[in-house]
């Protein structure tokens, strides 16, 4: 079995399918439920606010956002800040303009 290190917790542990030990994924998904049910009540809140209402550290809820594990779709205000403009954005890295800039530099002339 290959022997990974945790990217959260830096445990060692046996690689099944994610890059997370299996008791940050128990806690992930602890903090996946609360803010599935958070988000149930407040369809508009955004990630600061799901933040603070969980307890769970807004850089964790913007990785399951980039993830898919949580939906935006019924979340208009669920953004988490693009990478290079710092504009609130809900999918990738980058927001659709920085994207969009970024795909057309590297088109050939
Ligand atoms: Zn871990
Ligand atoms: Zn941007």
């Amino acid at each position: 079995m290959p022997i990974a290190t945790c990217k959260r917790c830096g445990r060692i542990f046996n690689r099944v399918r994610r890059d997370i030990c299996p008791a940050c994924i128990i806690e992930e998904d602890g903090w996946f439920m609360s803010i599935k049910t958070y988000l149930h009540n407040q369809n508009d809140a955004s990630l600061e606010e799901v933040a603070e209402a969980t307890g769970v550290q807004p850089e964790y809820v913007a990785d399951m956002i980039r993830d898919g594990r949580l939906l935006v779709r019924d979340h208009p205000n669920l953004a988490y800040p693009c990478e290079r403009c710092k504009k609130p954005t809900q999918s990738g890295r980058y927001c659709a303009s920085c994207s969009k800039e970024i795909a057309s530099r590297h088109k050939p002339k």
